[in-house]
């Protein structure tokens, strides 16, 4: 009896000591879960807009719901509006990024929009929220987004392979280096956004892929399609079309990491760190 007292004793702490040994120092990067973390980090605003192509809004609609889940504690605050021109400098300050679903700010909102961009705000924008041509009228937001006016597209919307171009980088780090996207209508642009040095892509369509589309069909080019321009604290992100985005974990997955990137270089400091 005492034998078996001993046994397990010397188990017991034979268990104790493991996984601890103690030449393993400890990790400098391990910092102590924060639950006590009290009251939102941040706010983001999500600028939508219902009389859009009705696969865009079905798009942002799911969108919506998604960052707002992404809220529950209230870990931040997500606020919504369909109002496009009705910014003030004042209302915009308070927003640590601006999701852009499909949308842009319309002309009165546009002056307030720049300086809050050029000031160090933060951006990211989905599919058509990038969509340029002659008609806009904006230079500045076509230089912001990286010189890219829109060229063309695949139709119907369909899955396609991505190809990583960042492995390293916040918001791929944890990605498959290639994965089949949900049916989605991707959009090429001229010139293309990679010519510009100051933009960094991270995601293209694959070249396996062409040529893509039934009706419109590209038979080849530069696809990117999730890039950044470095002067600014800003992505795109070509997804946004159709009910299919929020079916795929590998999406949401980047969906979240662009928030958390875009987020943790706010001038202010780095609301992940508080
Ligand atoms: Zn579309």
């Amino acid at each position: 009896m005492i034998m078996k007292r001993i046994l397990l004793l010397l188990f017991l702490l034979a268990l104790a000591g493991c996984g601890r040994p103690a030449s393993v120092k400890p990790d400098p990067t391990y910092r102590e879960t924060n639950y006590a973390k009290n009251g939102p980090r941040f706010k983001v605003l999500l600028l939508y807009d219902d009389r859009a192509e009705a696969a865009h809004v079905q798009f942002d609609h799911q969108a919506i719901a998604f960052f707002n889940k992404l809220t529950v504690g209230e870990g931040f605050i997500v606020d919504s509006t369909q109002n496009l021109g009705a910014f003030t400098d004042e209302q915009l300050k308070q927003y640590s990024v601006i999701v852009a679903l499909n949308a842009a700010p319309a002309a009165d909102a546009r002056p307030p929009f720049e300086r809050y961009m050029e000031s160090g705000g933060g951006w990211i924008g989905f599919h058509a929220a990038a969509y340029n041509d002659s008609r806009t009228g904006w230079p500045w937001y076509v230089r912001f987004l990286g010189g890219g006016v829109f060229k063309c597209n695949n139709w119907p919307p369909q899955p396609a392979l991505l190809e990583l171009d960042r492995k390293d980088h916040p918001v791929t780090r944890n990605l498959p280096e290639s994965f089949v996207t949900p049916a989605t209508e991707f959009y090429q642009w001229t010139p293309e956004p990679r010519e510009n040095p100051d933009v960094e892509v991270l995601v293209s369509l694959s070249p396996r892929n062409f040529p893509i589309g039934l009706k419109d069909i590209v038979y080849g080019g530069d696809f990117p399609v999730v890039w950044t321009n470095r002067n600014y604290r800003m992505l795109y992100i070509n997804m946004g079309h159709g009910d299919e985005q929020f079916s795929d974990a590998t999406e949401q997955l980047l969906f979240v990491n662009a928030l958390r990137w875009i987020v943790s270089r706010d001038p202010d400091g780095n609301p992940l760190d508080k």
